[in-house]
């Protein structure tokens, strides 16, 4: 703790992970010797950086750049950068912890890492993000390769924003390497499917929680929170299933569309416009509504997804939504319940899919960019989704069967956090004190 002195976030991450280990230490004594706890809580490197850019006025202005290159005992780091005033380097740590034990649920060979800046992109233009993302990329790109950390987006970071970031890496280095970056559009190396894949991943996990209870999401209203990438998606693949969901937001407030969000609307003005979700109201008619007060939470749903931001759910909304009968939350956002909520929803005995488990599939999909990159491949959508949909049920799987196998079936944040540490401790066992 005197350590990592005010990294809120990141106690919290590495809290939750640590009360999940009591019965794997009491089986393998040896990670206590080896200290591997307190080695794999400590990132391998820290890099802070200034960001310093011109905006369209012609002033000088100054951002702060974070990448932590937490572990790379499974593969090169990975994990995306996120652009948000919010970000310090507590939060991209506890991003960064997390994400190396969702990395090695996927099976894929990709180590942890997780980066960004307190830049905030909202109202900027084009040309003031490119010249941000040169700044940022001119300091960063030393530490990067397809052998060492692959970044790829997260909030505020999108195929643009990639785009921008790739162009700078290939001038500076005078290299065509694909595979140092994943989230790149289709036309210089990027993979089929990755921009949907969180989304669509969470959803194929809820889908795989709730067939343990001979239930689905055919008819079932679900509420999703955040309306940037993985919430546009999850919404997409909740309606392919045949749910309806009623609710999403942004950081201005929440829409509800009894009639079921329009999802062609909300990309209009999400993605294609860049503008707010109050804007959807009056665009659709109707008797949407938008509110910029109370909790999205209180509008009753079967099944919730949280995926706009971390502890934006908590302890109040988990009652009201288990109040209203929810059977099932699958985090789509990283860490966005709070630990009161987590522990409510599973006292209530509602599946919940933990974020490192169920917002897998971006992460997966980018490592299978990368092995399109590295065979110089392309591939089809559909063999790329059909991938997707096999890991994140296979995910689903391997963290309930070490839950039960550790008596705690259905208990999918203990199997999450158990099958992630116990990975990335035996490759670290297997190398020595590194
Ligand atoms: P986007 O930037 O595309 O969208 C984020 C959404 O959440 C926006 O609707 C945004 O609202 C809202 N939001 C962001 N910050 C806040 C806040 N402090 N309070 C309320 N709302 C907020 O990001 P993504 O969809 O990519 O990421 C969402 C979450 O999913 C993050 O936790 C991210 O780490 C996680 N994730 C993303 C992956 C990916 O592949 N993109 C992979 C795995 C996890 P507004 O538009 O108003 O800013």
């Amino acid at each position: 703790l005197r350590r990592n002195a005010g990294e809120t976030e990141f106690h919290q991450a590495v809290e939750e992970v640590l009360e999940s280990l009591g019965a794997v230490v009491a089986k393998h004594p040896e990670y206590i010797d080896n200290a591997l706890i307190e080695r794999i809580c400590e990132p391998e490197r820290q890099i802070i950086f200034r960001v310093p850019w011109v905006d369209d006025k012609g002033q000088i202005q100054i951002n702060r750049g974070f990448r932590v290159q937490f572990n790379s005992a499974l593969g090169p780091y990975k994990g995306g950068l996120r652009f948000h005033p919010s970000v310090n380097v507590g939060i991209i740590k506890f991003l960064g912890f997390e994400q190396t034990f969702k990395n090695a649920l996927t099976g894929l060979p990709i180590g942890g890492g997780k980066g960004g800046s307190d830049f905030n992109p909202r109202g900027r233009s084009d040309g003031e993000i490119m010249r941000f993302c040169q700044s940022l990329m001119t300091e960063l790109y030393r530490h990067l390769g397809e052998y060492t950390d692959v970044p790829a987006g997260d909030i505020g970071v999108g195929a643009r924003e990639i785009g921008y970031l790739f162009g700078q890496y290939k001038r500076l280095t005078n290299r065509y390497e694909a595979g140092v970056l994943t989230g790149k559009g289709l036309i210089y190396g990027g993979s089929r499917a990755r921009t949907e894949a969180t989304g669509y991943g969470a959803v194929y996990f809820i889908d795989q929680m709730m067939k343990t209870k001979g239930e689905s999401l055919e008819g079932k209203r679900v509420v999703v929170s955040g309306s940037g990438n993985v919430a546009i998606y999850a919404i997409e693949k909740v309606n392919a299933f045949g749910g309806k969901v009623v609710a999403c937001s942004d950081s201005s407030g929440f829409i509800v569309d009894e009639a079921g969000i329009d999802l062609e609307l909300l990309k209009e003005i999400k993605l294609s416009r860049r503008e707010r979700i109050s804007d959807y109201p009056c665009l659709k008619g109707g008797s949407a509504c938008f509110s910029e007060q109370g909790s999205m939470w209180e509008v009753p749903c079967d099944v919730a997804v949280p995926s706009a931001t971390q502890n934006e759910l908590n302890g109040s909304d988990a009652a009201a939504l288990i109040r209203n009968g929810v059977v099932a939350v699958g985090e789509g956002a990283n860490m966005p319940c709070t630990p009161e909520a987590v522990r409510l929803f599973q006292a209530a005995g509602i599946l919940f899919g933990p974020a490192k488990a169920a917002n897998a599939g971006g992460v997966a999909t980018s490592a299978l960019e990368m092995q399109q990159n590295a065979s110089r491949d392309s591939w089809t959508f559909e063999e790329t989704e059909a991938r997707l949909e096999m890991i994140m049920r296979r995910i689903h799987d391997s963290c309930a069967e070490t839950a039960e196998s550790y008596g705690a079936p259905g208990n999918y944040v203990l199997g999450a956090n158990i099958t992630g540490f116990v990975r990335v401790a035996e490759a670290m066992q297997a190398m020595g004190v590194i």
